[in-house]
């Protein structure tokens, strides 16, 4: 990418790979072509491989990331139903505000932002709950939580409890092994480290999950018993439920043959190493990072405004001198930390490097 296009670094819309923007120009197919019903298929079995997951029930939900986060309670929660919600930052907040929607009666697990979910701390919240879920990369503080450590030890405690896990920043970022951590029900988004536009949320539902689903759930569009026709088709053949957003599957499809031409682990290195290099270049440049250690994401970073710095003016200069955009904080740490994200394309060394110097110079350090 050349350095005057600009360099969209925060956690809003990443720059599209070429790729991605290749499946988006290419021909129109009709949502009903044969063609184009072969490319959703790879997609969702392409998704299955980077789920890590051998679920049928894969596939891309028309919508960003929320609505996965939407179509996951929708399906299960009944009236009454209790679901522990893990809060370590704006997603869980909202996880427990759509749980609430359904009729769930929410257990609320408050944790310090900037902080891990503490797995006993969820498990001592009730003795049986129907639905445990926690956020995998708090992007509003740039946190890493272990999901299979949350669901080994919800086998011992609970195992009737269904687990659901969003991976809207993790998925292509970090690891994440639907399978082999125990996790039921799991949702993406296309914007974040896959770097494709915005409109897609790449979703998983195990087996499990799909055995106790709500059969008609109050919302229609994301009733997965209709949607699993749309994707895979029944014993009548493939059935039109809404018109696949055809751009963006083919956009997600290019992007997804990308990450595992590359390969996962190496996608994951690639993020690991950019990630590292910008956090010891904002610490060797005497800034303090927000997360704690031991439990930061390489591919958003968050890192405390340092006193006498204007968090709003130093962010539009990067952006006006530099075509950098890096994101502020949110709810009480708006103007306290910056996030820098590093995901899909601009996970790269020379990308840190560049954010790097920019700042210093704009910071004067
Ligand atoms: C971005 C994000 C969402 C919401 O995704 P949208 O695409 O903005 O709807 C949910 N959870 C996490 C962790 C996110 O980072």
């Amino acid at each position: 990418m050349a350095l005057t296009e600009r360099t969209l670094l925060g956690p809003g819309p990443s720059n599209p790979y070429p790729e991605a923007t290749a499946g988006l120009a290419a021909p129109l197919l009709g949502h009903l072509d044969p063609e184009f019903i072969a490319t959703l298929e790879r997609t969702c079995e392409r998704l299955r491989t980077v789920w890590g997951t051998a679920n049928p029930v894969t596939l891309p939900l028309s919508g960003t990331g929320s609505i996965g986060m939407e179509a996951a309670f929708a399906n299960v929660v009944r009236p009454g139903d209790v679901a522990v919600i893990a809060v370590n930052g704006l997603f869980g907040v909202r996880m427990c505000e759509v749980a609430a929607r359904y009729g769930a009666e929410v257990v609320r697990v408050d944790h310090t932002w900037g902080g891990p979910v503490d797995v006993e701390r969820v498990l001592a919240a009730h003795p049986s709950p129907t639905i445990v879920a926690a956020v995998h990369a708090e992007t509003s503080t740039g946190v890493r939580s272990d999901i299979a450590a949350l669901g080994a030890a919800l086998r011992e405690h609970s195992p009737e409890a269904l687990l659901l896990a969003d991976c809207v920043t993790s998925l292509g970022g970090i690891d994440v092994a639907v399978d082999d951590w125990g996790v039921d029900i799991a949702y993406s988004g296309t914007q974040k480290c896959l770097g494709v536009a915005p409109g897609l949320a790449p979703f998983t539902f195990s087996e499990r999950a799909w055995q106790r689903r709500v059969e008609i759930p109050p919302v229609w569009y994301l009733d997965l018993g209709l949607l699993g026709s749309y994707v895979r088709g029944g014993p009548g053949g493939r059935t039109y439920h809404h018109t696949a957003p055809v751009a963006m599957i083919a956009s997600l499809d290019t992007a997804l043959e990308r990450v595992l031409d590359e390969g996962l682990d190496a996608v994951v290195d690639r993020h690991r190493a950019a990630g590292r290099r910008l956090q010891e270049g904002l610490q060797e440049m005497g800034l303090e990072l927000f997360a704690a250690e031991g439990h930061r994401l390489p591919q958003l970073t968050s890192v405390r405004v340092p006193e006498g710095a204007d968090s709003a003016k130093v962010r539009e200069q990067l952006l006006t001198e530099y075509g950098i955009e890096i994101g502020a904080g949110v709810a009480d740490y708006a103007s306290s930390i910056w996030r820098i994200g590093l995901m899909g394309h601009n996970a790269r060394l020379d990308r840190a490097e560049l954010v790097l110097a920019a700042l210093r110079r704009v910071l004067g350090r």
